[in-house]
């Protein structure tokens, strides 16, 4: 055998080792994680959330080990403006059901962290009860420099957590741009908090999201609020009914809860499991969870495709010039993407 043959052969057997150690590696921590260590589920959350190319491909082999135990969960959408009592409500709720018997997992999808260089949601400290349990999960929004990639580590993050045997799975947002249309893509019930007498009723909030919401919950239905609370509550209902129904047939619906007095928590829950059995009955449930797989994976491709170009060397190299001819008028914006569109490789 000549040296270069010899080397070539040696190198493709570390390569298998390096190959099969990492399967090892990917199949305990699978293994681990689905038998319920919160270690392991820990270590896999940090490699989805890692830019690293290792971790990612790691990641993606415990995510598919995985992927045959995850699913058997609802998932819930929760948002509202901040201080409408987001964290306290699912403090309180969160708690309810782990009293249930439930395993319960927060995660906030929170696209400002980064420009803020701090996240408005998911800190830790902001759901005391529910952070000390150990029947609970609360994680910060994965940092990333768009939506569309803190969305695809918290959707990822999801399959594992609902792999480690989390059924009830809460997804926090604040109307950040376009992250309530997201946090409504990866989630089976969307719940909007709303506050009671915060001026105009309708004031303020963006129509698509009360469009999009399965139920409404006024917050902080206590004390001198109350009467307001359970006025909002028939504004509320009546509005909702003006938008067109929705295409499974279920009706929105409106509840007064406060979160300190502990009022309306079990109603909530109610309602979920009614939209549940709702949606089961009539085969939406999963028919909605395909539909969002599918959506998914195009965003994935979008992404993908996007990031490949602008790293391209060829693009990189040409997009400065190009630019400048836009912008002295010389190219049409429409002529200049064709041109760099063709030079991708
Ligand atoms: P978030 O920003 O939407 O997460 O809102 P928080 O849960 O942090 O609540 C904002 C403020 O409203 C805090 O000062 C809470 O103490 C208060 N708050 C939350 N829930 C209730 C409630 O049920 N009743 C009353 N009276 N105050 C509440």
């Amino acid at each position: 055998m000549s040296a270069g043959k010899q080397k070539n052969s040696e190198q493709q057997a570390i390569d298998q080792i390096r190959a099969s150690n990492q399967k090892l590696d990917a199949r305990t921590m699978a293994n681990n994680l689905i038998d319920g260590d919160r270690n392991a589920l820990s270590q896999a959350i940090t490699l989805v959330e890692s830019t690293n190319a290792k971790h990612e491909i790691l990641s993606r082999e415990i995510i598919n080990l995985c992927l045959p135990h995850s699913g058997k969960s609802v998932r819930i959408g929760i948002t509202g403006v901040p201080g409408v009592g987001k964290s306290s409500f699912i403090d309180v709720f969160g708690s309810y059901l782990i009293g249930l018997e439930k395993k319960v997992d927060v995660f906030a999808i929170d696209p400002s962290s980064p420009i803020s260089g701090g996240s408005i949601l998911g800190d830790k400290t902001r759901m005391d009860k529910l952070a000390a349990n150990d029947k609970a999960f609360i994680r910060p929004s994965p940092s990333s420099q768009t939506l569309g990639g803190v969305a695809r580590k918290t959707r990822e993050t999801i399959l594992l957590c609902e792999a480690a045997g989390y059924d009830t799975i809460i997804v926090e947002t604040v109307g950040v741009g376009q992250s309530e249309t997201t946090v409504h893509g990866m989630t089976d019930f969307f719940l909007l908090l709303m506050l009671a007498g915060a001026g105009d009723q309708l004031q303020g909030i963006k129509r698509g999201i009360m469009e999009m919401c399965d139920a409404m919950l006024i917050t902080k239905a206590d004390g001198d609020n109350a009467t307001k609370a359970m006025r909002a509550k028939s504004e509320y209902f009546s509005a909702l009914h003006l938008f067109p129904a929705k295409n499974s047939g279920w009706t929105p619906r409106v509840e007064v809860v406060s979160a300190q007095e502990e009022i309306g928590i079990q109603q909530a829950w109610q309602i979920i499991t009614d939209y549940e059995v709702w949606m089961k009955q009539r085969g939406l449930f999963d028919a909605n969870r395909n539909a969002q797989d599918i959506h998914w994976m195009h965003e994935t491709i979008k992404e993908n495709l996007v990031s490949k170009f602008y790293n391209d060397m060829s693009i990189l190299k040409k997009i400065e010039d190009i630019e400048t001819a836009v912008r002295s008028g010389s190219l049409s914006p429409f002529e200049a993407a064709r041109q760099l569109l063709e030079k991708a490789k």
